[in-house]
Formats: structure tokens, sequence, C-alpha cells
């Protein structure tokens, strides 16, 4: 099994364009629009609110609605502090590896479905199949969150969505959610002999740490296990902190940054509510009989849902199902995965969605990036049965 020519041709011409997630990848959405049209399919851009970034979606063989989404978001990490021996922004063919930034995370995936596009517009399927490819998936996820509501807007309705992201083309029906915040505590300085004219925002931040760690506890211990995960539980952590004048100062402010990973059943709004309720009546209350200018902020700074919600995939949407088996993947053991994507957000759309793609997540986000010419084929195999199967 080995991969085809043009498709390796595709992938590399994608990895010219830099569209790490800062920049614009309006260019590369172009040339994919043109590549498209040369077939004669017209496509649908969708922008962030600067114009700068798009995501493009496009429907072979049918009308809009019903269909297969296949969906891979266009942005990559950054390259900068890493050493590449092989250049990024280039594909590179090498001892049975294709190297370049975003070789499997995850523009392989969108460069094996571009290469599908002439066989299906040649036989079109059953149901039509839609290209979708987002933008900022790396950051904010703005690209999918647009995408959804352009689609809920344009009235389009899939009946399910496979996310191209490397699971080594497992088929990977549920991650856990996350919920960034950032908590800054506001006391008093002081000199650090006169400690009591000030209000110590470290030593008072650390109590509602102490507590996050509290709840982390019994999450551990007593939460209800999803054994499809690594870390079968719901995971809270703390992981930056900021404060400190000097060595001789009482410290005015401190801000710190957490975390939840939750699992379906764990409602990251009633985490956010227990450590907000600690905060402001027993740690703020102590604080204003200090000094009344004392203040506790909270601040949401991503939330991702969970996706997925069953271990056994019983449950699983209808769409869910029908794709699975136009995959080949019905009766194959479904997977569990510790890295959130856009998933969560075509499913929160109700759209049944799975992860299934090409490569392995070890080799996303690391200098010279890779994809092996095998998951290259494998990825190939898997499009071109859900394209016969279709039939
Ligand atoms: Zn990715």
């Amino acid at each position: 099994m080995s991969a085809n020519s043009e498709t390796i041709d595709l992938i590399c011409r994608l990895l010219e364009f830099d569209t790490v997630s800062s920049k614009s990848n309006l260019p590369l959405i172009q040339w994919v629009e043109k590549y498209l049209l040369a077939h004669g399919i017209k496509s649908c851009l969708s922008f962030d609110p600067a114009g700068g970034k798009a995501n493009l979606f496009a429907t072979v063989g049918g009308q809009d609605s019903g269909g297969i989404v296949l969906a891979g978001h266009t942005d990559t990490v950054p390259v900068e502090g890493q050493n590449w021996t092989k250049p990024p922004f280039c594909g590179t063919v090498s001892d049975g590896k294709l190297f370049g930034r975003g070789a499997v995370d995850m523009k392989s995936f969108i460069g094996i479905c571009l290469a599908l596009v002439p066989e299906l517009q040649r036989s079109p399927g059953k149901r039509p199949i839609h290209l979708a490819l987002t933008f900022d998936e790396e950051t904010s996820m703005l690209g999918a969150r647009t995408l959804v509501a352009d689609l809920r807007d344009r009235g389009v309705r899939p009946l399910a969505c496979l996310v191209g992201e490397p699971t080594q083309l497992k088929a990977v029906v549920g991650h856990k959610g996350r919920r960034a915040l950032r908590c800054c505590v506001s006391g008093r300085s002081a000199h650090s002999s006169l400690p009591a004219q000030g209000v110590n925002a470290i030593e008072h931040a650390s109590r509602i740490i102490s507590h996050l760690r509290s709840m982390a506890e019994r999450h551990r211990l007593h939460e209800e296990r999803h054994y499809g995960y690594d870390v079968p539980y719901s995971t809270i952590v703390t992981t930056r902190i900021v404060a400190g004048v000097s060595t001789n100062t009482v410290p005015p402010e401190c801000s710190f940054d957490f975390e939840f990973r939750h699992l379906p059943w764990t409602s990251p709004d009633e985490l956010e509510a227990e450590i907000r309720a600690f905060a402001e009546s027993v740690v703020r209350s102590d604080m204003v009989k200090e000094w009344s200018g004392c203040d506790i902020r909270f601040d949401i700074e991503s939330s991702l849902p969970a996706f997925g919600s069953s271990c056994s995939g019983e449950g699983l949407a209808t769409g869910a199902a029908e794709l699975l088996e136009l995959l080949g993947r019905r009766d194959a053991p479904l997977g569990y995965m510790a890295f959130a994507t856009e998933a969560s957000l075509f499913q929160q759309a109700g759209i049944p969605t799975i992860v299934c793609g090409p490569g392995s997540i070890e080799q996303a986000h690391k200098p010279d990036e890779y994809i092996t010419l095998t998951q290259v084929a494998a990825g190939e195999q898997l499009l071109r049965q859900l394209v016969r199967a279709n039939q």
C-alpha cells in the first residue's frame, strides 16, 4: 500500500502556505477555492471579524443538507524556538515520511480529501460530501464556532461529521471538555515588616488554589469513572501563577491560571460555581475585613465542551453510527482521547461527529513534524472506503 503521488503533491502544496494560527490563512483558502472551482465546485467562505482568516465550506454531489462533512483545520502551531532540521514550510519526503509543519496536524488529511474531489465529482454518491476547512483551531477554535453558526444560519444540516485529526485511523468518539480560567486576587501592599497594614494577595490566592486541589482530589477519589480515558476522571490543575513585588513587600496582586478537564457527565459550570462560591464566601469575606478595597475576579480564558458521552458506543447518535458504518468501522473498537478537537463544537451544533484521521498525535506540534507515507496511504484508503460505501 503506497500513497498516491498526486495526493503527496497536494499535501506538499498545502504545506507551502505558512498558516501558523497568528497569520492569515487566506492564501491557502483562496488556493483551495480555485482548485475546487476548477472541478466545478463552488465554495462558501465565512470570515473572522477582521476578515483576515476564513473557513471554507464546499459541497460535492447533491445539495447542502444531509451528507457527510469532512472537517480539518488549516492553521498550525508555530515553529519558533524549535530545532527543525527540515524546512518547515515545504513538504520533504524522506525515509518513508513526509515532513513539514502541519504534515500530521492536519494538512495531510485535507490533501487526501482534495485528492478525492475529481473522483467524487465524477461519481457522486447517495449522500453529498462536504469539505469544511477552518481557522484558529490551535488557539480559540473561533473558526469552527463561526462555521457552525454559518451552517445554522444557512439552514445546512449535515447528517454527520468526520474530523480528520490524527488518531492513526482509530475511530474516536469522545474526548474531555476543557475550561481554563484566570483568577485575580487584589489585596493591599505594605512593607513586609508591617504585614497587618497590608492584605497578602499571595496568601489568600493560595487558599483558593488549595481548595482547587481538594476539589481535584475529590474527583480523583469519587467521580464516576470513564475507563475509555488514560485518566478516567476529571482533572483540575493550577498551571501558572504571577505575583510579588519584592522580597520585602506584602504582595498586593496575585493572579493564577487553572483548568478543568472534565468528563461528559461533569459540568464545568458547577465546578466553576463551586470555586467562585468558596472564593467569595470564605476568602473574599476574610479579605474585606482587613481592607474593604480587596477583590477577587475570575475570567474564563477558554471553554470547550466535552465530546461524546457513551463508554460503549451504544449511545451513538444515528448519524455517527451511519458514518462509522460507511467508514467500515462499525465493529472496530472505539477510542477516547486526551486532546481536545473541534469535534465538540460540531457535536454541540447537533451534528453527530467522529474523530478519525491518519498519522499520530505524537508527531504533532514538534520540530520535524511528519506523517508516515503508510499513514497517508491508509488515510486515502479510509476515504475511498467512505466513497465506495456511499455509492
Ligand atoms: Zn489538529
